[in-house]
């Protein structure tokens, strides 16, 4: 199968689209100076911007944005498991005793790709806040307001979107269209 029909197959499956690639590199541009500025004073090589992402959604957007970022920085992530703590459908893995202490008296970032009840920021936040932070400041690229049922304090925030099911850049349907470069509304939301 060649390329030209790989990406035609993929896109067979994608409804109307969000933001552009050009979009979303100018809004992460943005977001990484903002970033930036509020920390350039605060993280030092000594005590560098502890990053933390959940996986895999965030893996893309986490990894421009920390290239936009002229900050020392150390990153964990936190992973879904089939063990550990139930959220809204999904198992996350207990913080790494390695993450746990490095955590310990450091500003964290949690950045995240996609915030929609708040289920999942407030019960990461509430462990990251377990081992004893200096602050904790989180960093959403989508944000879906009309769905939020946990009353949440979000510091950075790339869109705000409509309550519909976003593919792409990162985010998945059933595992799969991580891959495109855009985001889009699944078509099947919109049918
Ligand atoms: P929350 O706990 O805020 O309801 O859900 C957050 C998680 O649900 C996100 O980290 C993401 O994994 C998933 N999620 C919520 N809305 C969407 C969406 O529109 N598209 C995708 N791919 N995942 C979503």
């Amino acid at each position: 199968m060649d390329t030209q029909q790989e990406i035609s197959l993929l896109e067979k499956e994608v409804g109307s689209l969000l933001f552009t690639e050009a979009e979303i590199k100018a809004k992460v541009e943005e977001l990484g100076r903002t970033i930036t500025q509020d920390f350039k004073h605060i993280a030092t090589t000594e005590k560098p911007l502890i990053i933390v992402g959940v996986l895999k959604g965030v893996l893309i957007f986490l990894a421009d944005l920390m290239r936009e970022l002229d900050l020392p920085v150390e990153l964990y992530f936190v992973d879904v498991s089939s063990g550990g703590n139930q959220v809204g459908g999904r198992r996350y893995s207990e913080l790494s005793t390695r993450m746990g202490e490095a955590i310990q008296d450091r500003h964290v970032l949690f950045v995240e790709d996609i915030v929609d009840e708040g289920l999942t920021l407030s019960y990461i936040t509430r462990m990251l806040w377990q081992k004893n932070p200096t602050s904790v400041s989180v960093c959403t690229l989508l944000s879906k307001e009309a769905k939020r049922i946990m009353d949440i304090d979000i510091r950075y925030i790339g869109f705000h979107i409509d309550p519909v099911y976003v593919i792409g850049y990162g985010l998945d349907y059933k595992e799969q269209f991580r891959n495109l470069r855009y985001i889009s509304v699944l078509k099947a939301d919109e049918e």
